[in-house]
């Protein structure tokens, strides 16, 4: 009898762990089912307001780049730093001066990985990671993002990015600003 009991005992327990289980799974997914039909839930929208304001994002959070042309020495630092060559500089060299005009900047994000190693080696700390971390377009062209065709207070705020100011420095020739050394 004791023998037997003994056996049965585990047996029991087993049983009672798979039905709990099944059963605390089942609940788990009822539970997040009914979720959505309760009175208060918002959708994304009702939260965020999204697109016309931004996600809030935390403070450190690596999104598209922000850039200061108006900094920039064009020391190539940053693109030499960049694991898959993403960064573009075109620049030329002032007559009568040690200095470069900056002629674009330009970033491929069908390449960029967001691993910030171009923000650390700048000098004049002129680029960093931004909060923007949307920035959808209809073209593969409209990824590779031209700084030196954006409006500073664009280029160089924390979460201005946007695919309108992108597609109208599409249509921009020359670099809002020169750099420094212009
Ligand atoms: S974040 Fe990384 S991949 Fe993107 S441009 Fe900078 S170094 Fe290159
Ligand atoms: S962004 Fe900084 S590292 Fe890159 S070229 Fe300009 S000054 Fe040099």
């Amino acid at each position: 009898m004791i023998q037997g009991l003994k056996r049965v005992w585990p047996w029991l327990g087993n049983v009672f762990e798979a039905v709990f289980t099944v059963a605390h799974g089942l609940w788990v997914t009822l539970r997040t089912g009914f979720k959505t039909y309760r009175p208060d839930r918002k959708t994304f929208t009702e939260h965020f307001e999204y697109p016309e304001l931004p996600v809030p994002v935390a403070a450190r959070y690596r999104g598209f780049h922000r850039f200061d042309l108006t900094t920039c020495i064009s020391c190539d630092q940053c693109a030499k730093a960049c694991p898959v060559d993403c960064i573009y500089i075109g620049k030329e060299r002032v007559e009568g001066s040690k200095g470069f005009k900056i002629t674009g900047y330009a970033i491929d994000y069908t390449k960029c990985m967001f691993c910030a190693l171009c923000v650390e080696p700048c000098p004049v700390d002129c680029i960093f990671m931004g909060g923007t971390h949307d920035l959808s377009c209809y073209s593969r062209d409209g990824c590779v993002v031209d700084f030196s065709r954006l409006p500073l207070d664009v280029a160089w705020g924390r979460a201005t990015l946007n695919p309108t100011a992108v597609a109208q420095s599409k249509v921009i020739t020359e670099p809002v600003h020169g750099g420094p050394n212009q």
